[in-house]
């Protein structure tokens, strides 16, 4: 399984959008895919129509060892694609596992043991954590437990801002924790074909990032935004 970590501690700039939608695209190749919401806004759980009331077992279950990976995850309505939800408890985890031992492990110490377990066929291909915004004991447990990181970055005017902090918690998780960390790519999110804007930023950013951006580019697209509330990936509310 490869394990892909979601994250960019700047908030709105297309996490969870990514982790739906390569999921859904993934699953759509044939891959099993699952993904890991960590998120306390369960925006991921959501978007695959998982409601709230579903969520009985999730990740906040698994990071705190109250229930297995294999127990925690869930179908969606995408054939191959399965997701372990997320809910608002998530948010108080800091503190309960401030206590705990190598709170950091968490979520890896579960998926070793789920994939010492699987049966045949039960295993995935793929499990993208979608990360909150914020670089807090959540965002550590996914960049712990990943083979890499994925950074979605809004073409926004303070695309880069907060990107040091990133690529240093990065760093420090692979020195300290992970050695096998890498950064899988960079992908640039909402380009805005009508401003000047997007256009500098994407250069900017390649200038500094180089050959880690991706060369396609996420537009903005109303259609992206509008996919949630029906409970679809965007890529099956409208494949055009
Ligand atoms: P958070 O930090 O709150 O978890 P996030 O990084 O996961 O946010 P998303 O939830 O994926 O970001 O996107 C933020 C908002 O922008 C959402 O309403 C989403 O539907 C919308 N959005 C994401 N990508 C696009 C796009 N390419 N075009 C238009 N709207 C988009
Ligand atoms: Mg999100």
């Amino acid at each position: 399984m490869r394990t892909l970590a979601i994250a960019n501690q700047k908030g709105g700039v297309g996490k969870t959008t990514t982790a739906i939608n390569l999921g859904t695209a993934l699953a759509a190749t044939g891959k099993r895919v699952v993904i890991f919401d960590t998120d306390p806004q369960g925006n991921a759980s959501t978007g695959v129509d998982i409601p709230n009331e579903a969520r009985t077992t999730g990740a906040y279950h698994v990071m705190r060892g109250e229930a297995s990976f294999a127990q925690a995850v869930m179908p969606t309505k995408v054939p191959l694609l399965f997701i372990v939800p997320g809910e608002a408890n998530l948010s108080g985890l800091e503190t309960e596992l401030m206590a705990s031992q190598r709170p950091q492990y968490r979520l890896r110490d579960a998926l070793a043991a789920f994939n010492a377990n699987a049966a045949p066929g039960q295993g995935f291909d793929y499990m993208l954590i979608d990360c909150p915004p914020s670089l807090n004991i959540l965002t550590v447990n996914a960049l712990t437990a990943a083979d890499g990181v994925l950074v979605p970055l809004q073409c926004e005017f303070f695309a880069m801002e907060g990107l040091k902090q990133l690529m240093d918690s990065i760093r420090a998780v692979k020195t300290n924790l992970n050695p096998v960390l890498e950064i899988q790519g960079i992908v640039l999110t909402m380009y805005d074909t009508r401003t000047k804007l997007s256009e500098q930023v994407a250069t900017d950013v390649r200038n500094v990032l180089g050959d880690k951006v991706y060369e396609t580019i996420i537009p903005r697209n109303v259609r992206l935004s509008e996919a949630p509330s029906h409970g679809l990936p965007a890529i099956i509310y409208d494949q055009n």
